[in-house]
C-alpha cells in the first residue's frame, strides 16, 4: 500500500534575534496509510500543530522548515504556493478547533461551503454546489440540511458548527483530513458525537486521518497509532495498543494518568510544572524538569527514540527495557 503521508526529519525554526534561530520542531519522522487515523497527542507547544501547519504552508512568516513531508509521494516543503493551494481544501482537508472563526460570520455557511467547491472545480454552477452542500450536511447528521445551508454561523451550535466545518472539509472529497483539536470547545455528549462522525466517516469514506489533540482519551477508541510529543519530537509512537498496554515514556504515562476514568478510581493525576519554551529548552532530555524518573544522566543528551519491542520511545530509563535504537 502506498503511505499517504511521510515526514522525515521534519524541522522548524523560528528567528531569536541576534541571527539566531529556536528550534520549534527538532526532527519529525510520522507516517500514515490511507483509510488509517494517526493521533497526534501532546500539551499546548509540544510541536503538534505546527508539524501540520508546516505540510500545508500555513505558518507564519519568517518561519524555516528543513526535512521532507511527501503527500503520496510528492513532495510538500518547498512546493510552489499555487500548487500548495490546489492540495489545501481538495485533496487534503482541515478542521479547526475554533469553527466559528473559520467561517465568515455575515455569509451564509452553505455559500461558503459552495465556495469552497467552486473554487476547486470551476465546472460546478452555484446551484449545484448548494445541493453537495445539502448532501454534505447529511453526511454528516445535520438535521434540516435544506434549511441549515442557508442560515449564519451564529445560528448554529457549537456541536453543529463543527459538524459543518467537518462538511466543508469533505467538500472537496479529500484523501486526508487533518482534524487540530476538533472537539477542545464542546461539551463531553457533542465531543462524543463528533468522534463517532468521524470515526464513520473513516470508515464509510476511506480517507486517512490525522488527530491532534492534548487529551489521550480523544484518539483512545479512534486512533490506529499514536505519536506522542514534547518539547518539539516525537518521544513515544506505536499503535494505540502498545502506547495504552505497553507505555514507555514516563510524560505519556503522565498523560494516560490524567485521563479520566469512569470507575473514578482514585484521584486524577497530573503533571506538574509547565512545557519548555522553545527558546529556552532545558539541556539534554527536555522532560527532566517535570519528570519523577529523572536521573543526573538525563541532562546530559537527547535521548533518541528506541524500540521497546512494542513501541518506540525517547528515554534514557524507560518504563519499558529498549531493544534497539530506531531511525529517527
Ligand atoms: Fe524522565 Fe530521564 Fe526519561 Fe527524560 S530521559 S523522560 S527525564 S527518565
Amino acid at each position: 500500500m502506498n503511505t499517504l503521508l511521510e515526514t522525515k526529519d521534519l524541522r522548524i525554526e523560528f528567528p531569536a534575534g541576534d541571527g539566531k534561530w529556536a528550534e520549534a520542531l527538532c526532527g519529525v519522522d510520522l507516517s500514515l496509510d490511507p483509510g488509517e487515523v494517526l493521533g497526534i497527542v501532546g500539551e499546548s507547544g509540544s510541536g503538534k500543530s505546527i508539524a501540520m501547519m508546516a505540510l500545508l504552508q500555513l505558518l507564519p512568516k519568517g518561519a524555516r522548515v528543513t526535512g521532507s513531508a511527501r503527500f503520496k509521494g510528492k513532495e510538500l516543503i518547498g512546493m510552489a504556493p499555487s500548487r500548495i493551494r490546489q492540495l489545501r481544501g481538495k485533496s487534503i482537508g482541515c478542521v479547526f478547533q475554533d469553527p466559528l472563526s473559520a467561517f465568515n460570520s455575515v455569509l451564509r455557511i452553505g455559500d461558503q461551503i459552495a465556495e469552497a467547491i467552486t473554487l476547486h472545480d470551476r465546472s460546478i454552477s452555484k446551484r449545484a454546489a448548494l445541493k453537495e452542500a445539502e448532501r454534505l450536511f447529511e453526511l454528516v447528521a445535520i438535521p434540516q440540511p435544506a434549511k441549515r445551508v442557508s442560515q449564519y454561523p451564529h445560528e448554529f451550535s457549537g456541536g453543529m458548527r463543527q459538524r459543518a466545518m467537518i462538511a466543508m472539509a469533505l467538500a472537496n472529497r479529500p484523501e486526508l483530513l487533518i482534524a487540530d483539536e476538533p472537539t477542545t470547545a464542546l461539551d463531553v455528549t457533542v465531543q462524543a458525537q463528533i468522534l463517532d462522525l468521524l470515526r464513520d466517516l473513516r470508515k464509510d469514506l476511506g480517507i486517512g486521518l490525522v488527530l491532534i489533540t492534548h487529551d489521550l482519551g480523544v484518539v483512545a477508541g479512534l486512533a490506529d497509532k499514536i505519536a506522542v510529543m514534547y518539547g518539539g519530537r516525537i518521544v513515544e509512537r506505536g499503535t494505540t495498543d502498545d502506547v495504552f498496554y505497553h507505555t514507555a515514556h514516563p510524560y505519556t504515562a503522565g498523560l494516560i494518568g490524567a485521563v479520566p476514568s469512569l470507575d473514578g478510581d482514585g484521584p486524577l493525576q497530573q503533571i506538574d510544572g509547565t512545557p519548555p519554551s522553545i527558546f529556552n529548552r532545558p539541556a539534554g532530555c527536555s522532560f527532566h524538569p517535570r519528570c519523577s524518573y529523572t536521573q543526573p544522566a538525563c541532562q546530559a543528551g537527547v535521548p533518541s527514540l528506541m524500540n521497546t519491542g512494542h513501541t518506540d520511545c525517547a528515554c534514557h530509563f524507560p518504563l519499558v527495557k529498549p531493544r534497539a535504537e530506531v531511525a529517527e
